[in-house]
Order: structure tokens, then sequence, then C-alpha cells
């Protein structure tokens, strides 16, 4: 067996603990004679694999008892619409348009309603975090949306926006558990899991109740109604059940690591070792200006495309693999989620140092 140092923005590396245990549980879960993708999602067994995820999520960020917590489907990409139908009870929203996700989300509530644009980094190639604190929000806004850590461009909002008391929605899909969080300064949290915790096909959405309603926007499905999904404990129909597991044993394994305060400092470590070098380098730059950095994705490049080709192509054979950069930003792109190693980032770091010095 041979692993590489996986540098993919999604689905994404995830713990070798995990790996290693979902690999033994496969044959036989815990004397059940099968494995969790062959049990019913009624059965004791998996109610209890659910039910202890969810708590464990619960512990993991202190989400207080008036906010539900469900397992869906459908990526993130599918909470873009869920959103404005469950919360555009005025049909007017504000956007801040930090990257593409955003974008995405914005573009897709102008089916719904009336999606105001609040800001835009759109300007510099959303290279950083615009000014949130005094955004021309409107008192019949129905919520303020973000895109917390912008996957792509290597952003992420150090302070959150003031939304002068409109509800805060926010996809936090790439930086999920990746530090401590004060969820009651949310209305919505949500994200897909595969980029930090586990495998695709599972979104989270943690819910302020007040939020879950009957009185959704007309023609919105009953599977995209957010009270279908919270008055059935997301078992509304079948659960994407292996899936959920697998985030169940990364939220196991993040416990062991200390925590989300256990992983910032883990984190914080990570991003320091490559941030510290490419502001030192002569040959590769950040892009994204320092006070925005995220610790999860961190794009470079080297100004000369024939270079960068070549940077990932002699990366790639050396094992460290998926460093090529999003195409609208061109140049790499390291993700170092929680699942990377320190040795991870430390290897590559002596590579691109070594890269350095051989293309004077
Ligand atoms: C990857 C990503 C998405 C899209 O996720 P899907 O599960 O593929 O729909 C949305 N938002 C952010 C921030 C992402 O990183």
């Amino acid at each position: 067996m041979s692993r590489v140092y996986n540098f993919s923005a999604g689905p994404a590396v995830l713990p070798e603990e995990v790996l290693k245990q979902a690999a033994d549980e496969m044959m036989d879960y815990r004397g059940s004679g099968m494995s969790v993708m062959e049990m019913s999602h009624r059965s004791k067994v998996y109610d209890d694999i659910i039910k202890t995820a969810e708590q464990d999520l619960r512990d993991l960020m202190g989400i207080p008892n008036n906010y539900k917590v469900l397992f869906l489907q459908g990526g993130a990409s599918q909470q873009f619409a869920a959103v404005p139908m469950n919360l555009m009870k005025n049909k007017r929203a504000g956007y801040i348009i930090t990257g593409q996700w955003a974008k995405k989300a914005y573009q897709e509530a102008k089916i719904y309603g009336d999606a105001v644009e609040l800001a835009s980094s759109a300007d510099k190639t959303f290279s950083y975090i615009p000014d949130v604190s005094d955004l021309p929000i409107t008192d019949d806004m129905d919520y303020v949306y973000i895109c917390e850590n912008n996957t792509i461009y290597g952003t992420k909002y150090k302070t959150l926006p003031n939304t002068k008391g409109k509800d805060l929605v926010s996809d936090v899909s790439s930086c999920f558990l990746s530090e401590p969080v004060d969820v009651t300064k949310y209305g919505v949290i949500y994200g897909g899991v595969q980029k930090n915790i586990g495998p695709a096909g599972v979104v989270i959405s943690i819910i302020r109740e007040d939020l879950i309603r009957d009185d959704v926007l007309a023609g919105t499905p009953t599977m995209l109604k957010w009270k279908t999904q919270a008055d059935n404990d997301s078992l509304y129909n079948t659960p994407p059940c292996y899936g959920i597991y697998i985030c169940g044993l990364v939220f196991g394994w993040i416990k062991r690591m200390g925590g989300l305060s256990g992983m910032k400092a883990h984190n914080e470590r990570k991003a320091a070792v490559i941030y510290e070098f490419l502001d030192k380098s002569e040959l590769f730059k950040g892009t994204v200006v320092k006070e925005d950095r995220s610790l999860m994705n961190v794009p470079f490049v080297t100004g000369d495309e024939e270079l960068d080709k070549k940077f990932v192509a002699e990366a790639t054979a050396a094992g460290f693999v998926n460093l090529k950069g999003h195409r609208t930003v061109g140049g790499m792109r390291a993700s170092i989620y929680n699942a990377m190693p320190i040795e991870g980032v430390e290897k590559l770091v002596q590579f691109m140092e070594d890269f350095e010095k051989n293309n004077k």
C-alpha cells in the first residue's frame, strides 16, 4: 500500500485512522453480521450510528438545543435553492459575493426572489474579503448570506458581517470543524462534507428552530423543505447511511484530537509552515491578502504558467498530488484540511524549496 499526500480541494483527504476503522468494520459492523451499507436505516443499530454522530457533532460545535442538525443529500449546491425556498418570506435577501460558490448561491436565489448583492470582491479576482461592517442591508431582507471560506480563492472571513439584526446563513463547506465556532451567531450553518468531514453525498445543515417552518415558498419540494427533514430526524427517506457513518467516525477522531480547539491549533501550525515559506520565497507567491488568508486552502503562483505546470508535474511524480489551481486563478492550490498531517505540509514546503533552488 502506498498513500500519497493528497492536496485535493474536495473530495479530499480523510484521517487514516478513520479509513482503517471503516475497513475493519466493513464486513461485520460490531457483531451485526453486515456492513453499514447493507443495514436498514430503520434498524436499532443504524439508529445508534446516526444519533451518536449527531450528539458528537453537537458536543464538538457546542450546538444549542434550539438548533436542529439535519443530515441531507444533494450537495451544498442543493442548499443554494433550499435556503431561499425555506427562508424567503419577503422574497428578498442580501448576498456577499466572495467567490464562485457565493456567486452560484446568489444566482440560484435569484430564481426564487430578489437576491441583492451587498458587497463583492470580484474586482480583484476574489483575493480578499470586502469590508462587511456597514452593508446596505434593508429591513425587508429575510437573511444575509455568506460563503465563509472560499475554497477556490483561499480567503476566509475573520470577522462575521454586521447583519444589522438579520439572520446569517453561512456555507462552511470548506472550513467545517476546522476551528471553534459560536453557533448562536448564525441562523443557518451548512456545508457539504466532502471537504473536511467525510465522503461526498452528505450535507449537514444546522438550523435555528424558528427558521424551520411550514410557510415555505409555494412549490418547494417536500424533500427540500427543512421541516420535513427536521420532523423525521433526517430519516424521512433513506439517508446517505454509509456517508453519515463515516462522518461519525471523523467526529470521533476530532474529539480524540482535542476537539475544535485542538483542530485549530493543528491547522494553524500547518498553515504557518506554508505561508511563512510563501512570504520569504522569491519564486512562489500567495495570491490572497494576508489578513484574509484561509487555514484550509492555500493558492499560490510562480508568475510563469510554464513553470507552474512543471511544478505540478514534478510534485505529482514526487507524491504530492492534486496541487493544480482552479482554472479561474491558475497556478497551484494546496488544500490542507483537518486530515492533512503536519508532515504532509512540511514535506511539500521542502519540495518547494528544492524546486526553487533548481529553477533559479
Ligand atoms: C465544494 C463547495 C460547494 C459545492 O459542493 P457540492 O457538494 O459539490 O454541491 C459549495 N460551497 C463551497 C464553499 C464548496 O467548497
